[in-house]
């Protein structure tokens, strides 16, 4: 429960650092199976097919694994690269104007606000609703 509390907590310098660390680890992974492959070539040269096999299956595998948390992460980052912006619609009753402001915390529909600009009657929440950023 603890560690819950502490995850959620994090910051978004965190995250960055978090993923950088983590495109390093990718990188290593790729060298990694890079040289397995380059070693596998030098094994079979060498006339050692079963190390050569072994050891292209490694590399194999390392740039696989890499290229596929690669897109993952990319993945991760481009959800997380889109905020949901909520916003509150307000209304006024007797003249009838429109105003969008983003969200605040307390706000509710039908909640009555501030008054309104034009006729100082006591505005309407008349909506809360996520504003959904341009993503098809
Ligand atoms: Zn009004």
């Amino acid at each position: 429960m603890g560690l819950d509390n502490n995850q959620k907590t994090k910051t978004s310098k965190n995250i960055v650092s978090s993923t950088l660390l983590y495109y390093i680890f990718l990188a290593g992974m790729f060298i990694i199976g890079v040289y397995f492959l380059y070693d596998a070539t030098l094994a079979y040269n060498a006339g050692d097919v079963e190390g050569a096999g072994f050891s292209s299956i490694l590399g194999i595998v390392g740039i696989g694994m890499s290229i596929y948390m690669l897109t993952m992460l990319r993945k991760r980052i481009s959800t997380k690269k889109i905020p949901k912006k909520v916003v509150t619609t307000i209304e006024c009753k007797k003249c009838s104007l429109k105003k969008i402001r983003p969200f605040m915390t307390g706000d509710y529909v039908l909640k009555n606000i501030e008054n309104c600009v034009k006729c100082d009657e006591p505005m309407l929440i008349t909506g809360i609703y996520t504003e959904k950023l341009v993503k098809s």
